[in-house]
């Protein structure tokens, strides 16, 4: 059962109420009675699989998914042998899309030796009309295609999906609707991400996510601090702050709050020790902010802070609305005030237009900021953005040539700035046994860098102090404290 709504005392005959979250529960409701069912007929209970693709943001709705998923019924596995499948797409860059296309071919395969498995697809890729257009007309196996303005109305379009054989779709251009108190089964126990806002207003020239995520809307103060002590009352000791732009928080409430009058609040909830937050937009990067990370304990020290470009001329083009010499100034604000400050970024490499002089731009920020680490992309066109349809497209060899200068540049800095807290003894929050060695387990710093050190699974989910004992360029190897 999940908050206060128990579905199994909800009585399906009657109408489903109209109000939200109380619908999507009699949905539930309705859903498990196809779940139990199913139980009954095949001796056990159906499984279902979730696969996130893309962005933080999509991870969270992921959770989401997973929550309604189990709250119906549905034992949820990893494996896509199951009863139904459900992709959460992304589609910031094309091969996202081609990456799902061809993962169908498969999940069609697996449908023709199950006839009974069910298909569904939803996130960032459905809310593109020509990818609809061509699962209409060549993914017919398809049952369920949603987008990311109704996630919230999983549990009804399952019901639907559930009870028709015909292709279920239900895509909406925009939204303001915002629906609290959803099912939700976290990946990690002790940290979690939670959205504080959705869409984006900024139209970046080369970004899609403004056309699939729709326009910003903040979720009240109050929904937000009640979901974290929720988390913190659950074990939780690390929360990430989610959204296209943070820093924009609060700018469509009734009430406008700023982002960090919400750290300030979200700091005071006992049981979170750490409070990460991401994506910011440089040109909303204000010194209210600054201010916060500098006097909250609780917020980590690191910053993602895309760049894109160091090019003025070209992020005019990209309509960032900042300069270099902006962005500049902005990390030295960020140094002055948190010193240890960890700063990573993302960069395109190849946007329409881009000149020798203007990649040269970008190499000097990557030098003068010395990034901790950084995202590098070669750009990649989406249709139905302004960049898409400016001429001057750069030849592809071009595009990888500077792209490989690029990478060899961040990654040799990163290596020497990622190895400048050598010998000291710093508190780690512990993620999970290390993957390549038993004896091992891994933990992230407050800056978001890894460390790798002897210790045990009873160590997860706990912030402990660990010696950094050597670097490894972009991780360390560590002892616990007093070892
Ligand atoms: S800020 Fe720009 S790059 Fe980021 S999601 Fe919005 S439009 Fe895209």
């Amino acid at each position: 059962m999940y908050n206060e709504i128990d579905i199994t005392k909800i009585d399906t005959a009657q109408e489903p109420p109209l109000a939200e979250p109380e619908r999507q529960y009699y949905f539930m409701a309705k859903c498990r009675e196809w779940t139990d069912a199913f139980a009954k007929e095949h001796g056990r209970r159906p499984q279902a699989c979730v696969v996130n693709m893309g962005c933080q943001m999509n991870a969270r709705d992921s959770e989401k998914l997973t929550g309604i998923l189990e709250e119906v019924g549905y034992e949820t596995v990893s494996d896509e042998h199951a009863d139904f499948v459900i992709y959460n797409t992304c589609t910031v860059r094309d091969n996202a899309n081609q990456k799902v296309y061809g993962r169908l071919g498969f999940l069609h395969s697996l449908k023709k030796k199950n006839p009974g498995m069910r298909i569904a697809l939803c996130g960032c890729m459905m809310q593109e009309p020509s990818v609809v257009e061509k699962l209409k007309k060549s993914y017919r196996f398809v049952n369920l295609i949603f987008g990311t303005h109704n996630i919230y109305k999983f549990a009804e379009l399952l019901f639907c999906s559930l009870e028709s054989e015909e292709m279920v779709i239900d895509i909406w251009k925009d939204t303001d609707k915002i629906v609290e108190d959803l099912p939700a089964e976290r990946k990690y126990f002790f940290k979690s991400g939670v959205n504080i806002m959705f869409g984006c207003n900024n139209f970046c020239s080369y970004c899609i996510v403004p056309y699939v995520r729709g326009r910003e809307r903040s979720r009240k103060p109050q929904d937000i601090l009640r979901e974290i002590e929720k988390l913190a009352a659950d074990g939780v000791v690390e929360i990430m702050l989610l959204g296209q732009n943070v820093n924009s928080y609060g700018k469509n409430l009734e009430m406008p709050v700023t982002f960090a009058e919400l750290l300030r609040e979200a700091a005071k909830i006992d049981g979170i020790q750490r409070i990460r937050f991401m994506t910011s937009h440089p040109k909303d990067l204000s010194d209210e902010l600054i201010q916060a990370m500098k006097e909250l304990p609780k917020v980590c020290h690191h910053m993602h802070l895309p760049l894109q470009s160091g090019s003025s001329r070209l992020l005019k083009i990209m309509n960032r609305r900042y300069t270099k010499e902006q962005y500049l100034r902005l990390v030295e604000k960020l140094r002055e005030a948190i010193p240890d400050i960890s700063l990573t970024t993302d960069i395109i490499v190849g946007f329409p237009g881009e000149t020798e002089e203007d990649f040269q731009e970008t190499l000097d920020v990557v030098r003068k900021v010395r990034y901790d680490s950084a995202f590098t992309f070669i750009y990649s066109k989406r249709t139905g953005t302004p960049a898409a349809a400016m001429e001057n497209q750069v030849p592809e060899d071009v595009v990888k040539e500077r792209f490989d200068r690029l990478l060899k540049e961040v990654q040799a800095i990163s290596k020497e700035t990622s190895s400048r807290f050598e010998g000291q003894t710093v508190p780690v929050l512990v993620e999970q046994i290390n993957e390549q060695d038993p004896d091992l387990v891994t933990g992230r710093l407050g800056n978001n860098l890894l460390v790798h050190f002897p210790g045990t699974e009873e160590l997860i989910g706990k912030i402990v102090n660990v010696t950094l004992t050597e670097s490894k360029g972009f991780y360390y190897l560590g002892e616990l404290e007093g070892n």
